[in-house]
């Protein structure tokens, strides 16, 4: 339905000569008319990103404070400079693109809000030699021996199919939580070339631990460090493409002066901590047995309760502690699916406020489209009184959250945001409207939908398919690097 004409992009300072070709198009449905760069995606080769574009004729969709209208974008510098009614905007003749987005829904990139890219490969992969009883059982069985049995080449590989995966489902940011205690060192570079490669941005950290000993503790607080000094003094940094964070797993599996490095690290960088809490009563439990102290009392004693910090689950958080939590600036970053698979519980999702919550696939499949429709049927299920604009307001979150940590804005179609922008096939009969946003988005709207991605002004996807040759030849290797992982993964 959607093909490439034969014919160059309209380009016309003649309105009257513009309409006409704007109405050719019509006849033709949906003439997606597009000039891309050659090779690679990556989006800002020289320091900065000169590609400028207009789209026009789309069917604009905001997913934060939703609302629906008609009309053109212009894209300038990877930046969204103008947005108009449908032909109302003046061209502006050489140098700059078209793409007429006719019977299209154009809506803000979506963030995955918490993730493991490790755990990408990880489909299909053999199972622990009995079932895990708990929690503690499925880490120690099946993801803390997942993490050991990673290297280079399987983080690089893992990283590129998660992302491909993200931006194959509209996602163009990722927040990744990582582990590879076998691989540390460089480990987030791994991480950052896959998602450049495919042409997405990224907020990286390294998940610090004590359970492998100090040395490796150490090592993952250095890791987090020399990425955060990276991305401080790169292009990466300065257009908003990279940021990191002080990373550390769980504060059960942390002592005291583990710990207190991450909560300093966070300090001294302005970032906040990314950490996994209360994601089971085991969290709680294990902190007042292994470390004296509550588990809320301990990121609060170590400067971890900051402005910035990202707290995924918070399954088992009191209604006063998610208060505190969220009182101290922290994100609680919801993951329902992995919550129900895990079968560690609900989190008291109508006791969060709005503006400090976001959601996560905690390392599935990093579909947003799946974890929001996960989120609100699970709002109706558990019977919170919540409804599908809470379920909406979280994955807008997601955007806002990650919006702070890279400097630029996200998840918003209008002038001064990021042209991270998603191009959906979606043509539903009951016709879409500011009013029945959110009844499409949970009974409609869905990641087969994703036709085109952008991110900074530069199509990372086409037509359904990465742009980046490079990251669809490496992709073919992954079946070899998954038997190799899991060969090691079997002789732990
Ligand atoms: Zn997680």
């Amino acid at each position: 339905m959607f093909k490439k004409t034969d014919h160059d992009p309209v380009c016309h300072d003649n309105p009257k000569a513009r309409a006409q070709s704007l109405a050719g198009s019509k006849r033709v449905h949906a003439n997606y008319t597009l000039k891309l760069p050659r090779g690679s995606a990556c989006m800002y080769e020289n320091g900065q990103n000169d590609h400028n574009m207009r789209l026009v004729n789309a069917t604009i969709l905001d997913l934060d404070q939703p609302a629906v209208r008609h009309g053109d974008v212009r894209i300038e510098n990877g930046v969204i400079t103008s947005v108009e009614d449908a032909n109302a905007m003046c061209f502006r003749g050489s140098g700059e693109e078209q793409a007429d987005c006719f019977r299209m829904l154009l809506m803000p990139g979506l963030t995955v809000g918490h993730t493991h890219l490790y755990s990408s490969l990880a489909a299909g992969m053999p199972p622990p030699a009995r079932a895990p009883g708990n929690f503690t059982e499925i880490l120690d069985m099946v993801w803390w021996k997942l993490d050991r049995a990673l290297d280079d080449e399987s983080i690089a590989c893992g990283a590129l199919a998660g992302a491909a995966q993200a931006a194959l489902c509209g996602a163009t940011t990722i927040v990744d939580h990582h582990a590879s205690p076998n691989a540390i060192s460089g480990s987030l570079d791994l991480i950052r070339d896959a998602l450049a490669e495919i042409g997405l941005r990224g907020v990286l950290c390294y998940e610090v631990t004590d359970r492998n000993g100090a040395v490796q503790a150490r090592e993952g607080i250095a890791e987090n460090e020399r990425f955060l000094s990276r991305v401080v003094s790169s292009a990466d940094g300065r257009h908003g493409y990279f940021s990191g964070m002080a990373g550390a797993h769980a504060a059960f599996t942390l002592g005291d002066k583990s710990l207190r490095a991450v909560g300093e690290l966070a300090s001294a960088f302005g970032t906040g901590v990314h950490i996994h809490c209360a994601e089971d009563p085991a969290d709680e439990k294990l902190c007042r047995k292994l470390h004296g102290a509550g588990l809320v009392e301990r990121l609060d004693r170590f400067g971890i309760l900051r402005p910035g910090t990202m707290l995924a689950h918070c399954t088992h958080l009191t209604e006063g502690e998610i208060q505190r939590v969220q009182d101290a600036g922290c994100w609680i970053i919801h993951n329902p699916r992995s919550n129900m698979n895990n079968s560690v519980g609900y989190a008291n999702v109508a006791r969060m406020r709005p503006e400090l919550t976001a959601l996560g696939t905690d390392g599935i499949d990093n579909n947003m489209f799946a974890e929001s429709k996960a989120s609100y049927f699970k709002i109706r299920d558990a019977g919170t009184g919540l409804g599908m604009s809470d379920a909406l307001g979280q994955l807008a979150g997601s955007s806002r959250m990650a919006s702070q940590r890279l400097g630029v804005k996200l998840g918003r179609i209008g002038p001064g945001a990021a042209a991270d922008l998603v191009l959906l096939d979606y043509e539903p009969a009951t016709p879409l409207h500011t009013g029945n946003v959110a009844g499409h988005w949970f009974f409609g709207l869905d990641a087969r939908h994703v036709h085109s991605v952008m991110v900074g002004g530069r199509w990372i996807v086409r037509n359904r398919q990465l742009v980046s040759e490079t990251a669809r030849a490496r992709l073919a290797e992954a079946p070899r690097v998954a038997a190799r992982l899991w060969e090691r993964f079997r002789a732990l």
